[in-house]
Formats: structure tokens, C-alpha cells, sequence
């Protein structure tokens, strides 16, 4: 390859040697994305809003009085649609996990980083709450450009301080939406009701996540996805060929000529010119600040805002649409049809048999969790001669959403009894409540076969219905 050629390759390729958001000496490069509008700009509205208000509604309901969704990490408390959830269902957790780890990688290989530009919170409040704001106040893209270079006069302190209130006022409405999910509307309540001394760590993590989602929203923006997100640096793996993303035709855009500016009258086709007439409006739309026409890159969160620009410019001179568009690079290349590929199919089937067993799990899971234990350091007591009686600690864990009333039945020995000690009988467990007693358990001697005598327990519920058994074993003397 010629001198000449080497350069001109290194200077196109040059794009992939830095990130949008940044010059080469890696200062920030502030992107003034220009508003965007059209087709799928007003579908992520739609949809935007409706994640928005579920974000908002859905930690003020609760069935039974129990939250339809919770995430107490610290309190180890979790609901999920009003059933709750417990350490001991750590097994559920770790295949819920591992399955929405799978359908994410699934999801990725088939449709690009479709989460990304419509269903990710960062996206969401990034363009559709903070950039609104932004559009409002500053209005679009060149009078913000030249805000930014205006001197602190009047109008621009007053427009910076009422964008920074609202900023300020609305990170501290996520904080608390976020709180609201985690700890639970009540305790959120109590904080507002009662003060934040009375709640001050709480009330100090409210004002951290505040601080930090102002600083995201604020100046951070989209770094978050090119230099935090996991996920955004995952796509290099899971993307393929057969990957649908937003992509530029860059067969049609370029043709043999290139692409070039537009000329009344003229049939690009035929003269070999691209349809791309280079009006750059697909770059300055771009919230990451990349150029599409450069393929496929990390920044990019597939938001559509350059399909919708570039769509507007093609209605405009009369050209067909989609020159970008969603579509895979197989699609674009060798003009074929999308088609699952022998890795989505795997994937695929992975994801349905982690969904199996995770239903099962489910549906397998019983309402209460029962454990009984040999005191320790006790052995057998003989009681006149003929009755054999063994202490246990036991354990009872309510995981239905109801208060229950709860007694027990020596299943394997019916001549035998349970004896509850200290505690009132029927036991009276609140949902999720946890309650420890002691048991003394009588066999008679005569109905035991082995001095390690296996016996099973069952737990009842008031209807005498069995919700839980639990097998042990019972000390007795040699036969
Ligand atoms: S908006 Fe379309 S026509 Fe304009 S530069 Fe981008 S790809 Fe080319
Ligand atoms: S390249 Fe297009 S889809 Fe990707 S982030 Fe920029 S505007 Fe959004």
C-alpha cells in the first residue's frame, strides 16, 4: 500500500482512536445534540412515559399489605408482585439472575442494544426528561452552542441557575423513587412524617444518590454509557454480523462515487452517486456525538435520533427512507433476509430451560420453612421406663403473604407427641416473620427401631393442611 493510501486509511479509521465525548488529549468534548424528531423519536416518547409512570406507581401498590415490588438489599427483604422473598431463596435469586444474564445476552446478540435507547433508565431520563428540560430552557442545539460561548451576562446566569434548580429538584425525585424501591414506601413516609433526624442515614443517602444522579444527568451524561456501563462494553463480544442494529446503508449512501451534495434533478443512481448528500444532520442529532456513517461503534446507544433526521432529509429530496435504519450488516452487505443463527438458536434454548426450572422453582416453593435440630449436647431422656423423649430447637419461617397459624404432627410416629415449649400453640407466624422455639419430641419406646431413629415432622397450617415436613433423626437407647 502506497504512502498516500496509508494515510488516507489512518485518517478515516482515525474515528476509532478516541471516543466522541472526548479530544484526543482526553478533555471533554460537550455534545449540543440537536432536538430530535419523527417517527421512532415519538414511539420512545410513548414508551418512555409509560416505563416512567410504572417507575413512579408501582412501589405505591400493594396487595394484602404487602409492596408489589421491593428490593431491601440491606434488610434482606425482597418482594416480587407482593410475594416475599428471603435469603433462604437464595437458589431462586441465583437462577433468576443467571436467566435475565442469558436473555440479556440473547436479547444483545439478536437485537443489538435495543435495551439501551428505549427501556434503559439512563437513556430515559437522560434525553426524554433532562435534554427536554434542556430544549425548554436553552432552546436547540445552536442556541445552546452559543449560550456556552456567551459571557456570564443576565440571561445566561438566569437560564443556568433555573436548568440547575430543576436538575437539583428532579434528582432528588429519582432519589427518592429509587429509595421508594428499595426501602419501601413506608419507611420513605416515616422520613418524610417524621424528619430526617429521626431517619438521618437514610435521610444522608437520599442526599448522596440526589448528589450523584445531578452529577450524571448534569454533566456526566452520556460518559456513563461509553466509559461505565458494563453492558455498553459487553456489546463488542455479543454483537455480530446478524445483529440488528441502527445501521447506515453504506451501499446505498456511498455507491461507487461517495456521497455527495445535492443536486435538484439529479439521478444519483445512475451517475453512481451515493443517496447520502452529506447534510451532517445525522451527526449533530447523534446525543453521543459519533457519525453512524462510520459503522457501527461503542457510543452508539442505538436511540434512533439519526434514523428519524435522516429519514426527514430523504422525504425531503424524495429519496426512499431507511438509508439508516435498523437492520443487520449481513442485511446490508449481501442484501439477505434476518435469520436466527445457530448461536441464537443455543441461546435460545438455554433461556427457555432457565425458565423452566426457574417456574419450577417457583411453583415448587413451599410457604414455609421449617428446620428442626437436636439440642446440642443433650442425649435421651427416659420417661417411666417405656416413653423416649428428645429436645429440638426448631426454626419456622412464615414466606406466605398472610399471617399464619402454624402446629405440628409427628407424621413418621403417630403414637408419638410435640411438645412446644414457652410458646403458645396454635404458633402465631406474621408474614415473613422468622420465629425459633424449642420442642421436646415422645416416641414410645416400644414404636422405636433404631437408636438413630428417623422421624419426619410435618407443619400444619389452622386448616390442617401440611405446608411443610422435615425429617430428622431421634436419639433412643441400643435395642
Ligand atoms: S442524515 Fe442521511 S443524508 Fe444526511 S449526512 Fe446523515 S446519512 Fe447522509
Ligand atoms: S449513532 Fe444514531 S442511534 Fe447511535 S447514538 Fe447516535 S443518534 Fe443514536
Amino acid at each position: 500500500m502506497s504512502d498516500e493510501n496509508k494515510k488516507l486509511e489512518e485518517e478515516l479509521e482515525s474515528f476509532r482512536n478516541s471516543i466522541g465525548t472526548a479530544d484526543r488529549s482526553g478533555n471533554r468534548k460537550w455534545v449540543f445534540a440537536k432536538k430530535p424528531s419523527g417517527k421512532y423519536y415519538n414511539y420512545r416518547t410513548i414508551v418512555s412515559w409509560v416505563l416512567l409512570s410504572m417507575l413512579l406507581i408501582l412501589p405505591f401498590i400493594k396487595i394484602n399489605g404487602n409492596p408489589l415490588f421491593k428490593f431491601d438489599v440491606i434488610q434482606r427483604e425482597f418482594y416480587i408482585f407482593s410475594y416475599p422473598f428471603f435469603t433462604s431463596d437464595f437458589k431462586i435469586f441465583a437462577i433468576g439472575m443467571i436467566t435475565s444474564i442469558v436473555f440479556i445476552i440473547l436479547f444483545t446478540v439478536v437485537y443489538g442494544r435495543i435495551f439501551c435507547g428505549w427501556i434503559c433508565p439512563q437513556t430515559i431520563f437522560l434525553e426524554m426528561v433532562f435534554r427536554k428540560i434542556e430544549f425548554l430552557i436553552d432552546g436547540d442545539r445552536n442556541k445552546q452552542i452559543k449560550l456556552a460561548k456567551q459571557k456570564w451576562d443576565e440571561e445566561k446566569i438566569r437560564k443556568r441557575l433555573l436548568k440547575w434548580t430543576i436538575y437539583a429538584v428532579i434528582s432528588f425525585i429519582i432519589a427518592n423513587i429509587l429509595f421508594a424501591w428499595v426501602i419501601g414506601i413506608d419507611a420513605l413516609r416515616s422520613l418524610i412524617v417524621e424528619g430526617p433526624i429521626a431517619h438521618m442515614s437514610t435521610f444522608v443517602g437520599l442526599i448522596i444518590f440526589t448528589g450523584l444522579f445531578y452529577f450524571v444527568f448534569t454533566w456526566f451524561r452520556e460518559q456513563a454509557c461509553v466509559l461505565v456501563c458494563p453492558y455498553g462494553r459487553l456489546q463488542g463480544v455479543l454483537i455480530d454480523k446478524k445483529t440488528i442494529i441502527v445501521a447506515y446503508d453504506y451501499k446505498r449512501g456511498e455507491r461507487e462515487k461517495g456521497r455527495a451534495r445535492f443536486k435538484r434533478g439529479q439521478n444519483r443512481a445512475e451517475e453512481g452517486v451515493g443517496d447520502c448528500i452529506d447534510c451532517n444532520n445525522c451527526v449533530i442529532v447523534c446525543p453521543t456525538g459519533i457519525d453512524i456513517r462510520n459503522g457501527t461503534q461503542l457510543e452508539c446507544v442505538n436511540c434512533t435520533a439519526c434514523i428519524d433526521a435522516c429519514d426527514e432529509v430523504m422525504t425531503k429530496i424524495k429519496l426512499p427512507t431507511g438509508l439508516i435504519r435498523y437492520a443487520s450488516e449481513e442485511e446490508i452487505v449481501e442484501n439477505k433476509k434476518f435469520k436466527f443463527s445457530p448461536r441464537m438458536i443455543a441461546y435460545t434454548a438455554i433461556l427457555v430451560i432457565l425458565l423452566g426450572v426457574l417456574t419450577s422453582l417457583l411453583f415448587m416453593r413451599s410457604e414455609v420453612n421449617s428446620k428442626f435440630l437436636r439440642e446440642p449436647g443433650t442425649d435421651y431422656q427416659v420417661v417411666n421406663e417405656s416413653i423416649i423423649t428428645n429436645e429440638f430447637q426448631f426454626n419456622l419461617q412464615n414466606k406466605t403473604k398472610s399471617t399464619e397459624q402454624m402446629h405440628f404432627n409427628l407424621k413418621s410416629h403417630p403414637s408419638g407427641t410435640i411438645e412446644v415449649i414457652g410458646l403458645p400453640i396454635p404458633l402465631l407466624i406474621q408474614p415473613g416473620q422468622q420465629i425459633e422455639g424449642k420442642a421436646v419430641i415422645s416416641i414410645p419406646l416400644k414404636d422405636i427401631s433404631s437408636y438413630k431413629e428417623g422421624i419426619e415432622i410435618e407443619v400444619l397450617n389452622e386448616n390442617d393442611k401440611v405446608i411443610d415436613t422435615y425429617k430428622t433423626s431421634f436419639a433412643a437407647p441400643f435395642k
